[in-house]
Parts: C-alpha cells; structure tokens; sequence
C-alpha cells in the first residue's frame, strides 16, 4: 500500500482546486484516488452525556495529498455527488467504516456506534439498502450500532417523498439508526419530522457556537432539544469547542455531544488509544 501510495499517481494536487470548477479534470482524479487507495476516514467521538462514556465515533473521509497532507472533504464531496462517483465513494467508506467498528467493538467487548455520512443521491441509488444489509452481514458488527446521517435536502423532493419513507423503513428494519445531519440549517418545513422515521437530530455546529455568549442561541438549542424529546428522538449537539458550551448543553438535556472540546477527528490507529485513556 505504502509503494503505491508513495508513486504520488494520485495525490490531490494542489491546481485540483482551481480545476474542480471544470469537473473533468477532477473527476478523473477522483476515479484514480478510488483506484489507489488515497482516502481514509477518520473518526470524532461522541460522548454521551448520561453515561459520560464514549458513545461512538463519526467518520469523516479524508483524501490523501502527501505524507501528513489531507485534503478536507468540502472540497470534493460536491463534486463526487455531482458527476455521481459518491456512489462509488460511499460504498467504500460505508463498508470500511463498518468492518472498522466491528473489529473495534470485538476488541473493546462493547457496542461502540458508528455514524457514517450519506448523501442524498447515495440514499437514493437503486441497491443502497442492500449494501448495508450485505456489509451489516459480512462485518459481524454488533446490531443496532450503525447510524447513517443524513442532511435535510433528502426530504425536500416531495415527488421522492414515498421511496424515502420506504428505505428509510427498510434500514430501521436492519436495526440501523438515522440522524438527521446539519438540522436546522436546510431551510425546510418542520413538518417532514412527522412524516420521516428518523431518530436523532445533530444540531449543526452553527447552533451551537454561540450559546455560552448569546441568550438567543442558547434558546434556539434549548428549544430544538426539547423539540427532539417530545418526539421522542435523540439529540446530539455538533461543534461543541469549549467547557462552558458543554455546561449550557448538559444543563439544557442534551443526550451527546461532539467537537473539538471532546477531540478532533482521530486518525484509525489514534482511536482505541483515546478511548482506553477516556473511558477509564
Ligand atoms: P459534518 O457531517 O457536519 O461533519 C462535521 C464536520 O465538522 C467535520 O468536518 C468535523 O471535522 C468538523 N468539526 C467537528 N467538531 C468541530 C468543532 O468543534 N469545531 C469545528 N469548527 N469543526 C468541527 P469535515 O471532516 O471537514 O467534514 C465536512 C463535511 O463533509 C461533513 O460535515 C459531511 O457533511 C461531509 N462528509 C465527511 N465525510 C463524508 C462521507 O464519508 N460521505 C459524505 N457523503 N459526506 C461526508
Ligand atoms: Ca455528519
Ligand atoms: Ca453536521
Ligand atoms: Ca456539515
């Protein structure tokens, strides 16, 4: 792996940025990073609340431009959604993310979660549900442990309205949980949160930043978590950076929490070290 990666054949390269408003020239790229292996996840924990423990990790893809050089996933997620490469990108963070949490799970003797980020034209793509049934399968990973975010724009198609209610109802079939990602920043109705099976609400770090300076903000989160216990979802706040933060959330009912103040996403072999040092 090491030789391949080190022949630089597919690094991002630095004029990718300037190119990737043409999209060819990044989406021959992408289809050469996919080929050699240059993405990695990464994973942030989340620490639960009640428990104080580490309730499980998010895993964020990475792209490889150079030795300790990563490239952020803002600057092509867009891009691999557009030309449509995230399926093939989703499949692989999906089943490497999964195969990670079960050997994670198998050396901790817990069931630690695992989220992974799916876009709406993944979801969408026709086989998704069975992938994860298949991956569920093949991994071995502890049922129940696998929750799949996802942003608002999925519920905003009102002619796609009933293929989403119905994969979204075949994944809680297979004991996987949905979060919706980003809440509050889609600028959709509420009213999807009806019609939608979905189990947790990540309050976007926008939300959140403000709350130990500013009484609005924190009414904001303190209205949306409580919004999220009546409907009887859990509520997980983004972006949490400082232990003042974290008092307000604590005290406002939050069940878990994410953000630098906890840890910055992790490389893999970074993790089970940080979760022996902070689960006791
Ligand atoms: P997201 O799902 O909302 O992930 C959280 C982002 O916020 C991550 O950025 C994380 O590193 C960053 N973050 C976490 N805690 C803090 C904090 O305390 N302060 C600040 N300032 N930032 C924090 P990242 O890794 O760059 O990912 C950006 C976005 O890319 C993600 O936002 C997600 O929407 C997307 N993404 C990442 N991995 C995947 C993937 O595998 N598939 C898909 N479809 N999208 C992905
Ligand atoms: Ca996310
Ligand atoms: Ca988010
Ligand atoms: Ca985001």
């Amino acid at each position: 792996v090491r030789s391949r990666r080190e022949s630089g054949c597919c690094f991002f390269r630095e004029e990718m940025n300037a190119k990737a408003r043409d999209g060819l020239a990044m989406e021959r790229a992408l289809h050469e990073a996919l080929a050699c292996e240059a993405f990695e996840l990464w994973y942030q924990p989340l620490l639960d609340l009640k428990s104080d423990r580490l309730q499980g990790v998010e895993a964020l893809v990475r792209w490889r431009r150079g030795a300790d050089d990563w490239v952020l996933p803002d600057q092509f997620i867009p891009q691999a959604e557009e030309s449509g490469q995230i399926i093939g990108l989703g499949r692989w963070v999906l089943k490497t993310a999964v195969h990670q949490a079960a050997a994670w799970q198998c050396v901790l003797n817990r069931p630690l979660e695992m989220a992974v980020n799916v876009s709406p034209r993944e979801m969408l793509y026709p086989g998704f549900v069975d992938d994860v049934a298949a991956v569920l399968r093949e991994s071995g990973i502890m049922s129940g442990t696998l929750t799949l975010e996802i942003t608002e724009s999925i519920f905003m198609e009102p002619e796609d309205e009933s293929r989403v209610v119905e994969i979204l109802e075949r994944l809680r079939g297979l004991g996987v949980k949905l979060a919706i990602d980003d809440f509050g920043t889609g600028f959709s109705a509420l009213g999807y949160l009806k019609r939608f099976p979905v189990d947790v609400l990540k309050i976007d770090r926008e939300f959140v930043r403000d709350i130990h300076v500013d009484m609005n903000a924190a009414t904001l989160c303190q209205a949306i978590i409580w919004m999220a216990k009546g409907l009887q979802m859990g509520v997980v706040a983004e972006g949490v950076e400082c232990a003042e933060q974290l008092d307000i959330l604590r005290q406002s009912g939050a069940r878990s929490i994410q953000g630098y103040h906890i840890a910055k996403p992790l490389e893999s072999k970074d993790v089970l070290m940080f979760i022996s040092k902070n689960d006791g």
